[in-house]
């Protein structure tokens, strides 16, 4: 069957109206990848895939939810779509607003958006207005709008959005033909765990696929589910999940705890340290999205978990490409030499 992007692949699945009108870029089906590498750190006998969803059309998983969203909003004739974003759900709903032809307005934290996901907004012509605030400030003043006027709004509070983004979990369980004991994965405004726990329940009432433990992760200096209270002031590195009053922070609890697992928070350094690892393996992805490996070496490290054959999805939730300057920030600059042959063949065999 020829790939249809993940509602017409999952359809029957999906609780959304009839009058759905599919929009797609042909998002999911995204590639599982072994990481035996990784696995050989993490414990002996441990099998361990990364999801990589930085692999969607915009770069992140948030095209699996916009897909949704946006084909229900389109459906019931909306006119205009809108959006509080760290960077990645304005460039999908830009995105996919664009091609139904639906305006569509994002409103962002000004100074803490990744240059990739801003350009990609503004390249899918979306009217993009940022704050002096964060972007908890920035969902606030989206929700009313959207309750004051025709705008639909496609944050993850949109229901449609996590109907999309369930698919990922059906999609592990297609492709292992089990389902993973652990998975891993970044929590900033809490969708997309939701998500993820609702699709492996709906997979186990439906087929008997076992259900994962689901390791939730933060960054410390964002980390309202751990501490137990929302954060003033959010401050992490990894600005997909700098949020400090998570939408679905409820769920996510709930997630975490019905599937018997749990939320932690790791520092940004462990953060762009599980980056540097996941790169050494080749999949290059955005810092939240090396959150989930991250938390999970940490448990590891803490004496917390015991990875010993345990079969582990990491979900690697947006590509690198999207914030080349984290990179930027934290390695040397190239070595500069003469453009002569000499030169060259002294650089590559003096130093290592
Ligand atoms: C949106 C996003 C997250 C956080 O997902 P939530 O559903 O808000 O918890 C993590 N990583 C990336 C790359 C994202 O774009």
């Amino acid at each position: 069957m020829a790939v249809q992007g993940v509602i017409d692949r999952y359809r029957p699945l999906l609780n959304i109206p009839e009058y759905t009108q599919t929009v797609t870029l042909l998002e999911g089906s995204t590639p599982l990848i072994p990481m035996p590498k990784i696995a050989e750190v993490l414990g002996k006998g441990c099998k361990v895939w990364v999801k990589f969803e930085g692999l969607n059309p915009t770069g992140s998983f948030k095209d699996r939810g916009m897909t949704v969203a946006i084909s229900e909003a389109v459906g019931r004739g909306a006119k205009a779509v809108i959006c509080a974003s760290t960077g990645n759900t304005a460039a999908s709903a830009a995105a996919y607003a664009a091609r139904s032809g639906l305006r569509a307005i994002v409103l962002i934290p000004k100074g803490k958006v990744a240059a990739g996901k801003l350009a990609g907004a503004v390249a899918y012509g979306a009217d993009v207005f940022q704050i002096n605030g964060s972007f908890d400030d920035a969902l606030s003043l989206v929700v009313e709008i959207s309750n004051r006027t025709p705008i639909a709004l496609v944050n993850s509070l949109n229901p449609f959005r996590l109907e999309g983004q369930k698919t990922a979990a059906f999609e592990i369980c297609d492709e292992l033909g089990f389902s993973p004991d652990w998975l891993c994965l970044p929590v900033g405004n809490a969708g997309n765990i939701s998500s993820y726990w609702m699709g492996f329940k709906e997979y186990n009432e439906l087929k008997g696929t076992p259900k994962p433990r689901i390791l939730g992760v933060q960054a410390e200096g964002s980390a309202p589910l751990v501490l137990g209270h929302p954060v003033e002031n959010p401050e992490t590195i990894a600005t997909a999940i700098r949020i400090g009053k998570p939408a679905r922070g409820e769920q996510a609890l709930e997630a975490a705890e019905e599937s018997n697992g749990r939320i932690i928070s790791v520092s940004d350094d462990a953060i762009l340290s599980a980056q540097c690892m996941l790169a050494a393996s080749g999949v290059w992805v955005e810092p939240a999205s090396a959150a989930g490996l991250a938390g999970l070496l940490h448990e590891i490290k803490a004496g917390k978990f015991n990875a010993d054959g345990k079969k582990i999805t990491i979900v690697c939730t947006g590509h690198g490409m999207k914030d080349p300057d984290i990179i930027a920030h934290s390695m040397p600059a190239p070595r500069l030499i003469t453009a002569r042959a000499e030169d060259l063949e002294a650089a590559i065999l003096g130093e290592k």
